[in-house]
């Protein structure tokens, strides 16, 4: 010890400074790296994070541009976790969801039911109304009878039919609003939202992505698309309407900023019996799929009312639903005939991209 200080001692006055300067400048210098990662990464942080997730009966897939994988991952586990919750209220498939309490007490009693719920199901009593019935969400009992709740399809016969369309009808589902309760006043009646559900819980996944600060995001529920901004590079999004007979081929493509697209098509969920194929979407008045159309592609403000306005129109036909979407603000089509003809709303003639 006495050694060392000695030398410690003996070392001349005038190194310390020169020992000192390298030492200030290494330290300036490293501080002002960190302030310029610091801006870097605050300045120049946007980067798109993609991913999927399995819902619905669907596979979700969701890109959205955040500052960090950390704050994607989080936005992302937010997102997915909202739209499993609403899931589990709106699905007729889940046991304790509110529309399965709803339809197990038709007949006899009114059931509380959830605010989402609630609003979900006055829209699509607005939808029904608006489109005189095409869209009816006491369908059930018809999709019952073609087998599309357990996936036991079958063709029913006219009587079958004819004994459960007194069932479906729209104007006697009561809703309270004050209460929050929903009552099926018939035994045998049953609702179902999967006309409009996924659209409602695309929006709720973007007001998600939204509230946390998220400006661009693509977020696609097996079909229904909600948009929010443009693409990050300030582009329009490009969304392909897709071909109803050929796998991986485009009838369309639309240039978006924003906003909502969904397509129905005859293509979705459909089985075929003795060479004839059936699908999903029911037309109301018949009892039996609806065949005018091949495919209705919706471009709304939000996903919701894309959705709704999708499945009415494929209901409603090329004529009649034409003129009930060139009626509404804000809302165009592209409709594909069984033909593979293309029709288009007039808001869209001079944006849409062919490709056929
Ligand atoms: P997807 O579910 O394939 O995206 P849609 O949005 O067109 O397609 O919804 C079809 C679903 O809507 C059916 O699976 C059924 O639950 C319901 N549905 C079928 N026909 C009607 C109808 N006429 N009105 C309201 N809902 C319907
Ligand atoms: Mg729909």
């Amino acid at each position: 010890m006495a050694v060392k200080r000695k030398q410690q001692g003996k070392r001349p006055a005038g190194l310390q400074p020169r020992l000192a300067a390298p030492a200030i400048i290494f330290f300036c210098l490293a501080l002002l790296a960190g302030a310029v990662l610091f801006f870097i990464n605050r300045d120049y942080p946007e980067q798109t994070y993609s991913y999927s997730h399995m819902a619905m009966d669907t596979v979700i897939e969701l890109r959205l541009q955040a500052g960090s994988r950390r704050e994607a991952e989080a936005v992302k586990d937010e997102v997915f976790a909202e739209m499993e919750r609403l899931e589990a209220l709106l699905s007729r498939s889940l046991e304790d969801s509110d529309v399965n309490r709803v339809n197990a007490a038709a007949g006899k009693e009114a059931v509380t039911v959830s605010p989402e719920t609630m609003s979900l199901a006055g829209a699509a009593l607005e939808y029904a109304a608006l489109s005189e019935g095409a869209f009816d969400p006491t369908i059930a009992p018809l999709l019952d009878c073609w087998g599309f709740l357990d996936q036991r399809y079958r063709v029913p016969g006219p009587e079958e039919i004819e004994a459960v369309l007194p069932l479906v009808n729209f104007r006697l589902l009561e809703l309270d609003r004050e209460r929050q309760t929903i009552y099926l006043p018939e035994a045998g009646m049953s609702l179902d939202l999967g006309g409009i559900a996924k659209g409602f819980i695309v929006d709720r996944g973007l007001a998600v992505l939204s509230r946390a600060g998220i400006r661009h995001a693509f977020l696609n529920a097996g079909g229904d698309i909600g948009l929010l901004g443009t693409r990050p590079d300030g582009e329009p999004w490009r969304i392909g309407v897709r071909h109803p007979r050929v796998e991986n081929s485009l009838m369309a493509v639309l240039p978006l900023n924003g906003g909502a697209v969904v397509t129905s098509g005859d293509y979705e969920r459909t089985f075929e019996l003795k060479g004839v194929r059936y699908h999903h979407i029911l037309d109301p008045a018949t009892g039996k799929p609806a065949a005018q159309l091949a495919s209705v592609t919706i471009i709304a403000p939000t996903a919701m009312e894309a959705d709704a306005l999708s499945t009415a129109v494929f209901v409603l036909g090329p004529s009649r639903g034409l003129a009930l979407v060139e009626q509404l603000p804000g809302i165009e089509a592209v409709l594909v005939t069984p033909e593979m003809e293309v029709l288009v709303s007039s808001g869209l003639k001079d944006i849409i991209e062919h490709q056929q």
